[in-house]
């Protein structure tokens, strides 16, 4: 109040002038002056009001572009150039953090998406923009559900209970597995996290086919020997014959059991990287005229199995793992070659790499199998595979040995005709006989 009177005093003064004026020089002479006086206060405050409407229409609001002012437009400027100072010092310091934020949300692996109260987009980072197909330019202000259009995720949102994560599955623009997380926060807003879990999403459905599978080969063998077992309690009187049959089945079918057992502790033992490779150089051709002997007692004179033996070399790796890589490879030519037929086991080298090749004339496979053999338990014919004692999972030992040995398989083959399976060792693993 006492500033309203201070600033009403220049017009009381000009009044008291102008009533001076009056008394000395007459009526007229002070209305004139008076006039004057408030005339040129009017001029003066209306001009400095259009320079402050003038700063008001620009953008750029600094202290220095705040027009010079008179009287008491002096010191409203000069307020106004502190206020215009300390508002530009705040929106600096706004600016930095807001950087700062978007630097560590740029680098975070997950999505974020600010939603206001009626879910609608308010920001979000480039890997919430790549998750859920946001275009921020495009899509700031528009609600969430437009973008995400999962039912599962729509009805999770108007649930309103986010204690718990959401799962979506196969978004509109990637085939993407993500895991959503609403945050509430502030003044009824929310915060969208999404991660990306594509590849736990696999590893664990393979964990779950995987136990599948086993638990299905298992339990075959487990219901005849069981069967047998009951048979067997319920009558011990049983007749000789049919009890040598039983004891027969019951042996097969364990000694399956004991074969997946070992294969499936041979893969993990290959699958655990703390287990090194305990290298050692290989005589090749020792352990191929072994291997050829042992194929000979289990075709059982059935086939024709030539070994060729072109090259002295020798090559630098596990013997354990080299041999039962090899005899993975000729039990399968055998196994899958009817009577009668060829099988070839050959020690190579070719363009400066050693190549082992097992070839047979076997029943072969179609085309499309052959990029999924090295699978665990994918089989072309299952019944063939497990009537000849497989468990489905030689070649995926063989491929995890390779990649151990950094050896690649080649396969080959013909329906009918047969199959050739090459095993090309790297120049660097190839010793020289001297
Ligand atoms: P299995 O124990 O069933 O033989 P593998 O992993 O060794 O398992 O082989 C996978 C599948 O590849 C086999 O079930 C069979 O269908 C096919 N296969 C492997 N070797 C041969 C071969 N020499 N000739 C024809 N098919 C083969």
């Amino acid at each position: 109040m006492l500033n309203f009177w201070q600033r009403l005093g220049s017009v009381f003064l000009i009044a008291l002038i102008a009533i001076l004026v009056g008394i000395l020089a007459g009526t007229l002479a002070g209305l004139v002056f008076f006039s004057a006086s408030l005339l040129w206060l009017v001029i003066h405050h209306t001009k400095h009001m259009a320079d402050l409407e003038q700063w008001l229409l620009i953008s750029d609001h600094t202290p220095s572009s705040i027009p010079p002012g008179s009287g008491i437009w002096d010191n409203i400027f000069a307020l106004l150039a502190r206020y215009v100072r300390t508002q530009n010092q705040s929106r600096q310091l706004i600016n930095l953090e807001l950087k700062q934020l978007q630097s560590v949300t740029a680098a975070m692996p997950d999505g974020i998406v600010i939603l206001d109260e009626r879910d609608h987009i308010e920001w979000c980072d480039p890997v919430a923009e790549k998750h859920l197909g946001i275009n921020l330019e495009l899509d700031m202000g528009y609600q969430i559900t437009n973008m995400v259009r999962q039912r599962s995720f729509v009805e999770y949102l108007a649930a309103g209970k986010f204690s718990k994560p959401l799962i979506l599955k196969q978004m509109r623009h990637h085939r993407l597995t993500l895991l959503m997380q609403l945050v509430p926060y502030g003044n009824k807003q929310k915060l969208l996290i999404s991660r990306d879990i594509t590849s736990y999403e696999r590893i664990d459905a393979m964990r779950r086919d995987f136990i599948a599978n086993v638990s299905h080969e298992l339990r075959t063998p487990l219901t005849v020997v069981i069967g047998y077992l009951e048979m067997l309690t319920a009558d011990p009187d049983i007749d000789m014959e049919m009890r040598s049959k039983a004891l027969k089945a019951m042996t097969e079918q364990t000694m399956r059991m004991q074969h997946l057992v070992e294969d499936l502790l041979t893969l993990s033992r290959l699958e655990n990287t703390l287990n090194k490779l305990s290298e050692s150089t290989v005589d090749m051709a020792s352990m191929l005229h072994e291997l050829h002997r042992e194929a000979e007692s289990l075709s059982g004179g059935r086939h024709t199995i030539k070994l060729s033996i072109d090259s002295e070399n020798q090559i630098l790796a596990s013997r354990e793992e080299l041999r039962s890589a090899f005899s993975n490879l000729i039990s399968n030519a055998i196994r899958y070659t009817p009577d009668g037929g060829e099988i070839g086991i050959r020690w190579k080298i070719k363009d400066g790499k050693g190549l082992f090749v097992v070839s047979d004339t076997g029943v072969g496979i179609e085309p499309e199998h052959i990029p999924r053999l090295t699978e665990r338990f994918y089989r072309v014919d299952s019944s063939r595979s497990r009537d000849t004692g497989g468990t489905g999972l030689g070649l995926a030992i063989v491929k995890h040995i390779l990649n151990r040995h950094q050896a690649r398989l080649k396969i080959k083959s013909a329906v009918g005709k047969g199959s050739e399976f090459c095993i090309e060792f790297p120049e660097k693993r190839l010793i020289k006989k001297s």
